[in-house]
C-alpha cells in the first residue's frame, strides 16, 4: 500500500482529457486536480470536472477539485505579424491608446491603466522575464522604454513590474463569472491569483459563498502567493484564506529568481503555524513537457518541498500540455516518498505546544503527542469538519493520519492534506458502533492488524462539527 504522504496537484488540460489516462494518473498518485481557468471554457471545465469524479468513483478514492481563477493577466496586445523581435538597446513603446496591431516599435496593452502604474526608471519583465525594458518616461497612455534583454515577444504575452506595484485588483469581471462556474461544478478549492492583501481573499470567499449558496456549497480558499505586495501581508492573507501557493513563476518575475527559495521555506512554516495548507507550484518537473526524464536539478526541487513541509506539490504544463503527463505522476510520486523515507520526522513539542485553548484541538494534539509516545501505528481522527485532521497534520511526522468522516466535501477537502488519508464511512450513529465500525474498518483496509496500537479521536454526541472530545487509545485484539 502506498503510504505517501505529500499529495500531487495536476492540472488538467488538452494532454490529460481522456477518461483512461485520467484513471491511471489518479492511480498513480494525483490527490488533487487543478482546473485552470485562464484557459477553456465553462464548459471544458464543467466537463472535466465530470470527468474527474467519473474517474474517482473507478479508481475508489476521492480527489479534489481546486479551480485556479485567472486573475489580472496584465498583457501586451497583439502584433500584425503575430510576434516581433525585439532587440537590446531600441526603443519600444507601450501604447495604452493604440488601436490597430503592433510592430517592432510599438504594441498596444490589454492593461489600460498601465502608464499609470509605472514611471521613468521602472524596470518591464514580459513573457515571464525572458525580456527586459527600462521604463523611460510615460507620456499620456504611452509607456515609452528601451530594450535591454530583447527576444521574440508574441501575441498577449504577460507583463511584470519588477518589485510590484501593478494596481490591477486580484478579481476581475471574468473571475467573477467562472466562481459561478466553479461552484457549480463544487470545486473544493478554489485558487485566487495575485491577490494582494486579506482583502482580496474576504471579497473572494463573499463571492464564492454567495455562488455556492444554492448548491449548499463551500469552497476552501488559496491564495496564490505571487505578488511583491503580497509578501509584506502573508500573515494576513493566511488568516484570510484556508491555504496559499508558493506560485514561483510570476512571484520570480517580480522579486527575482533568487528571492524565492528562501521564500518557499518560510511561506511553508507560516502556512504551518497558521494551521493552513501550502502548495508548492510550477516548473517542478518542467523538462518533462518534452522529455521521458526529470532533470537531477528538478528531483531535488521536488524532494527539497517535501522536506520543507509542503502539503502538495503542484504540475502545471507537465501534465496539462506536456508529452508524458502519467510519467511524471509516477515519477513525482516515486521522488515524494523517497524524500519522505529520508526526512527524520520528530514531533517537534516545541511548537506542539503552542497555544490553544480549544477542546477540539487540545484532544488533537493529546493524540499526536500520546500516540507518539505509545508506539501507534496510526492516527484515526472521526471529523465532520476536518479541523481536527488538519491540526495534526500540521506537524513533522511519519504516523499516518486516517480521517474517517461522513461528509464527501469533508473527504474530498481533505485529500490535500499532508499526511492524511481521508475515508468515507458513516459516523453518524452512536459511538460505540462508530468506534467497532472504524477499526473493522482500519483491519479491512490492513492498515492495523492484531496486536497494533493507534489513537482513535471523536466528538460525542457523534455527527457535530468541532465536537471532538474524546481520546482512546486501542490495541487490536
Ligand atoms: P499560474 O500561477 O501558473 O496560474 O501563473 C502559478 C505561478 O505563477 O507560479
Ligand atoms: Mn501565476
Amino acid at each position: 500500500m502506498a503510504t505517501r504522504a505529500t499529495k500531487i496537484v495536476a492540472t488538467l488540460g488538452p494532454a490529460s482529457s481522456e477518461p483512461a489516462l485520467l484513471v491511471a494518473m489518479l492511480r498513480a498518485g494525483v490527490n488533487v486536480v487543478r482546473l485552470n481557468f485562464s484557459h477553456g471554457t465553462a464548459q471544458d471545465h464543467i466537463d472535466r470536472a465530470a470527468a474527474v469524479r467519473e474517474a474517482a468513483k473507478e479508481v475508489g478514492r476521492e480527489v479534489a477539485i481546486m479551480a485556479d481563477l485567472q486573475g489580472p493577466k496584465i498583457r501586451v496586445g497583439k502584433f500584425a505579424e503575430g510576434k516581433v523581435q525585439l532587440v537590446d538597446g531600441a526603443d519600444f513603446v507601450l501604447d495604452a491608446a493604440r488601436e490597430t496591431l503592433g510592430d517592432v516599435e510599438a504594441v498596444g496593452l490589454d492593461y489600460k491603466e498601465l502608464p499609470r502604474d509605472v514611471k521613468a526608471g521602472d524596470v518591464l519583465l514580459l513573457n515571464d522575464g525572458l525580456i527586459v525594458l527600462n521604463v523611460l518616461a510615460v507620456r499620456g497612455a504611452a509607456v515609452h522604454t528601451k530594450v535591454v534583454v530583447g527576444g521574440e515577444l508574441s501575441n498577449n504575452k504577460g507583463i511584470n513590474k519588477q518589485g510590484g506595484g501593478l494596481s490591477a485588483p486580484a478579481l476581475t469581471a471574468k473571475d467573477m463569472e467562472d466562481i459561478k462556474t466553479a461552484m457549480a461544478l463544487h470545486a473544493d478549492y478554489v485558487a485566487v491569483s495575485f491577490p494582494q492583501s486579506a482583502t482580496d481573499m474576504e471579497l473572494a470567499r463573499q463571492l464564492c459563498n454567495v455562488a455556492g449558496a444554492p448548491y449548499k456549497h463551500k469552497a476552501a480558499l488559496i491564495a496564490k502567493i505571487e505578488r511583491a505586495e503580497a509578501i509584506p501581508n502573508l500573515v494576513s492573507i493566511l488568516k484570510a484564506s484556508d491555504g496559499i501557493m508558493v506560485a514561483r513563476g510570476d512571484l520570480a518575475v517580480e522579486v527575482g529568481n533568487a528571492a524565492v527559495p528562501a521564500l518557499q521555506k518560510r511561506m511553508i512554516r507560516l502556512a504551518h503555524e497558521h494551521d493552513k495548507v501550502v502548495i508548492t507550484a510550477t516548473q517542478m518537473m518542467e523538462s518533462m513537457i518534452l522529455a521521458p526524464v526529470p532533470t537531477r536539478a528538478e528531483v531535488s526541487d521536488v524532494a527539497n518541498a517535501v522536506l520543507d513541509g509542503t502539503d502538495a506539490v503542484m504540475l502545471s504544463a507537465e501534465t496539462a500540455a506536456g508529452k508524458y503527463p502519467l510519467e511524471t505522476v509516477k515519477q513525482m510520486a516515486a521522488i515524494c516518498l523517497a524524500a519522505e523515507e529520508a526526512n527524520d520526522a520528530e514531533l517537534n513539542l516545541k511548537t506542539a505546544n503552542k497555544s490553544f485553548r480549544r477542546i477540539d484541538q487540545s484532544i488533537a494534539m493529546g493524540a499526536l503527542f500520546t500516540a507518539h509516545h505509545c508506539g501507534a501505528k496510526a492516527i484515526v481522527a472521526m471529523t465532520d469538519s476536518g479541523s481536527t485532521a488538519l491540526w495534526m497534520s500540521r506537524f513533522n511526522m511519519h504516523m499516518p493520519i486516517y480521517a474517517l468522516t461522513s461528509r464527501l466535501s469533508t473527504q474530498r477537502r481533505m485529500a490535500m492534506y499532508r499526511n492524511v488519508r481521508p475515508l468515507l464511512m458513516d459516523t453518524s450513529y452512536d459511538r460505540d458502533t462508530a468506534l467497532a465500525d472504524a477499526e473493522s474498518h482500519l483491519i479491512r483496509r490492513g492498515i492495523v492488524q492484531s496486536g497494533d496500537i493507534y489513537a482513535i479521536t471523536c466528538g460525542e454526541p457523534m455527527g457535530e462539527p468541532g465536537g471532538t472530545n474524546l481520546l482512546k487509545i486501542c490495541r487490536v485484539k
